[in-house]
């Protein structure tokens, strides 16, 4: 039997809807062997974030080579990596393994308004690990921070697209569920096409976790070996269903349904 391995390198969601405990549910569903590098705790549930715990750079760094020294990977993913920091050593190790497959999902605050990544670490997150990235999923907002642009039509999306795409990630998608509207339109570009995915918008409240899915989706794909646009596609039916089969479990925002 053929193995695919897929690794997160992210934070804990005690709650177990989005983080590492998302990523590995969902690595497990579209069938890929997960592992994981936590680069921060957090005491979380569905009302919010009550507190932060980020893990010394030593033991993130000894959790990569664990992983890199014995098992490798097909595919990795990052998600809260909180300070520069973090980011200079991940993206050192992903260089220095020679990772292929890399999904960035450049995680800046939870829906609750708690800050996932402090704010003087966007620099390094350009100028380290975006080059890395194979695909990058920033939702509108942090697509904003990334390019310190406004974006509020589908225009300077493209924009915002094009200027990420410059700094060196190989595929971007930006997510529209931060939007308004009827519908939910995610962009996809790949330095030559634009290409608009379009899906009818859900009216939910469970949405936490949603891009830590999404995103665990696509890197479990691309460990299979498929290619990046279809990867993509996969990875937005799942987040699709996830979202639609809601638990609707917590008193407040609720987890999506990994169950595929
Ligand atoms: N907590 C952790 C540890 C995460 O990695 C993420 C990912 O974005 C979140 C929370 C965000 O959750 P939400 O979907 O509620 O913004």
């Amino acid at each position: 039997m053929k193995v695919y391995k897929a690794l997160t390198i992210a934070g804990s969601d005690s709650g177990g809807g989005a983080g590492i405990q998302a990523d590995l549910k969902t690595f497990q569903e579209l069938g890929a062997f997960g592992m994981s590098v936590v680069t921060a705790v957090t005491a979380q549930n569905t009302l919010g974030v009550q507190g932060v715990y980020p893990i010394p750079i030593a033991g993130i760094t000894e959790q990569i080579a664990a992983i890199g020294d014995d098992l490798g990977t097909d595919a990795l993913k990052t998600g809260m990596l909180f300070s520069s920091e973090v980011i200079d050593a991940v993206s050192e190790k992903i260089d220095h393994y020679g990772w292929h497959n890399v999904v960035v999902d450049p995680v800046m605050v939870a829906k609750g308004g708690a800050k996932l990544l402090q704010d003087e670490a966007i620099r390094a997150l350009i100028e380290k690990l975006i080059p890395l990235a194979t695909v990058i999923t920033p939702n509108i907002p942090e697509a904003e921070l990334l390019t310190n642009r406004d974006i509020n039509t589908l225009e300077e999306r493209k924009e915002a697209a094009k200027s990420i795409y410059n700094m060196g990630a190989k595929t971007v998608v930006i997510k529209g569920g931060h939007g308004n509207g009827q519908e939910v339109v995610d962009l996809f570009y790949d330095g030559e096409v634009f290409e608009k995915m379009v899906s009818p918008r859900i009216e939910t409240r469970h949405t936490h976790g949603t891009g830590c899915t999404f995103s665990a989706a696509i890197s479990a794909e691309l460990a299979k070996g498929k290619e990046i646009r279809e990867a993509v596609m996969t990875g937005k039916q799942f987040i699709r269903a996830a979202i639609e089969k809601q638990l609707g479990i917590g008193k407040g925002h609720g987890p999506t349904n990994h169950w595929a």
